[in-house]
């Protein structure tokens, strides 16, 4: 008789005692720890305990932060040398990687993300962004951006939930390299880390009010955004509140780049290594619980292809690992808030009522905190709204085609153009491919890398400029073209 034996992973929870949580935080600003008015709690999403509370900034908070981000700008960072500067970002990088595993279990408790994620994605990459813009701030007259490019003054940003310390580093690390100070606005659910890294600007020794950390909500937000004293908003997040935004910046001399959402397509060709793209639909949808605005959340099949590939994403799919963050095995986390799940919950029942087909792998939920199973929807067409609104969790719509060019066609077919992805063994047809689809980012043969050196952003209503690269640089000195 053939037996078949299965192995269960025992428990590898990484411990939370590097960490050392506040039970309650202020602002930081001018180089201090100030303390706040209101306070709000900060939840741990896969178990709902509080970790801490967290000061919601008003106006005076706001104009504190602004002020002292103007001093320091005027009396300090504008006037000192680039190759000072990138002795500050240098130290604040290496000071990262030495506290790396604090900033991952940190992270990982106050998001809901994997250990395993924050560990080797979010922190690594985070410091790889400060490492990378110190080489640039000596160098700025050299990067192609005119001869003697000047900063804009003083930077908000404001910064989601779904990689908070990574998109703090792609703020924060541009805008210093070019010689601009800020006020950044973490988001309301995931402001721990933020905090964190204002420890670290005290021990790197930054001079004070180059960098303040004001922690709220969207009202805060508001308060940055509509500030008249502020000079740039850069701002990662919805696509509404990036329209918002828009139309307060536009009566205004405020630079402004938004990062917004995106419905990626991720277009497989029935030339395409099956075993390799069925990881790669994984990853483009179950990283990050699928909290990714670049996320590959519609797939496109090729017709004659599409029965295979989906057999064989349902057998991989029945191994992801859902559970405990904490877990170094685990591969799909808690969903961040409650509101979110309540989104994802909504859009799914969407998806059933509209008639498309669901399917989730059998996998036991803790019962406490915000879960969601990873999903996908087969039989979706174009109408759906499932296909054309961004869910923001693990749920993929499944579409399929005949001919590269109705792919095109489909793919392209979206208010948003953050990013795409093709599978094909054919360098001709992926270089075909490329250039019809209209988004910022296109990934062949792989999916959701991302690296310092390389612009980010999107077309139409995912946004505004570029973040990363030269591109990236160039959104914060003056007088320079963001495309
Ligand atoms: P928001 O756009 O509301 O939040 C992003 C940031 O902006 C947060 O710091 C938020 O504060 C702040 N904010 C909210 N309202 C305003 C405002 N009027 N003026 C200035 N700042 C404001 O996104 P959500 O967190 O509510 O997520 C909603 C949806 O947005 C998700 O379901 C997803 O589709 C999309 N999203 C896209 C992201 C991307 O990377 N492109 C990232 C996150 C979300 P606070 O959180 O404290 O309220």
């Amino acid at each position: 008789m053939e037996t078949t034996m299965t192995f269960e992973y025992a428990p590898a929870p990484e411990s939370r005692a590097i960490v050392t949580i506040k039970p309650k935080y202020g602002h930081f600003v001018g180089g201090k720890f100030v303390a706040g008015g209101k306070h709000f709690p900060t939840i741990n999403p896969a178990t709902e305990e509080v970790l801490s509370q967290i000061a919601l900034a008003g106006k005076a908070d706001v104009d504190a932060a602004v002020k002292a981000a103007r001093k320091a700008y005027i009396s300090t960072w504008s006037k000192m040398s680039g190759k000072e500067r990138g002795k500050y970002l240098y130290r604040i990088a290496r000071i990262m990687q030495e506290r790396a595993r604090e900033f991952a279990v940190l992270e990982t408790l106050d998001n809901g993300k994997p250990i395993r994620e924050s560990r080797d994605t979010d922190i690594p990459l985070a410091a790889a962004h400060f490492f990378y813009h110190a080489g640039w701030a000596d160098k700025l007259e050299y990067a192609g951006l005119g001869t003697s490019p000047k900063p804009l003054g003083v930077a908000g940003q404001i910064i989601p939930w779904n990689f908070p310390l990574l998109m703090l580093a792609w703020k924060v690390a541009p805008a210093l390299a070019a010689g601009n100070t800020v006020v950044l606005k973490p988001a309301e659910s995931t402001p721990l880390t933020a905090l964190l890294f204002a420890e670290v600007c005290q021990q790197a020794e930054l001079p004070a009010g180059v960098v303040n950390i004001v922690t709220g909500d969207g009202s805060t937000g508001a308060l940055i955004v509509n500030h008249p004293g502020i000079d740039k908003i850069a701002f990662t997040g919805s696509t509404e509140v990036g329209k918002i935004i828009a139309r307060a910046v536009a009566p205004t001399n405020k630079s402004v780049t938004l990062e917004l959402g995106g419905k990626a397509a991720n277009i497989v060709f029935d030339d395409a290594p099956i075993d390799e793209t069925v990881e790669g639909i994984v990853n483009g949808i179950f990283f990050n619980q699928g909290h990714v605005c670049c996320a590959g959340s519609r797939l496109l099949l090729q017709e004659n292809v599409a029965e295979e590939v989906l057999h064989k994403l349902k057998n991989r799919m029945q191994k992801i690992r859902v559970g405990d963050p904490m877990d170094k095995n685990t591969d799909v986390g808690a969903i961040n808030s409650k509101e979110q799940l309540a989104k994802i919950i909504e859009l799914a029942a969407v998806g059933d009522s509209e008639g498309a087909e669901r399917w989730s792998p059998e996998c036991k939920l803790p019962s406490k905190g915000f879960w969601f199973a990873p999903t996908i929807f087969t039989g979706v067409t174009q109408a759906h709204r499932i296909a054309r609104e961004e869910i923001f969790g693990p749920v993929l719509s499944v579409l399929t085609f005949r001919t590269p060019a109705e792919a095109i066609e489909k793919a392209n077919n979206t208010p948003f153009g953050l990013s795409a992805g093709i599978w094909s063994e054919k360098g001709s047809r992926t270089l075909w491919a490329s250039q019809q689809l209209r988004a910022g980012v296109i990934w062949a043969n792989t999916f959701n890398k991302f690296d310092p050196t390389s612009p980010f952003g999107g077309y139409k209503e995912s946004g505004w400029g570029r973040e990363g690269g030269r591109h990236g640089l160039a959104a914060y000195l003056k007088g320079v073209s963001h495309e």
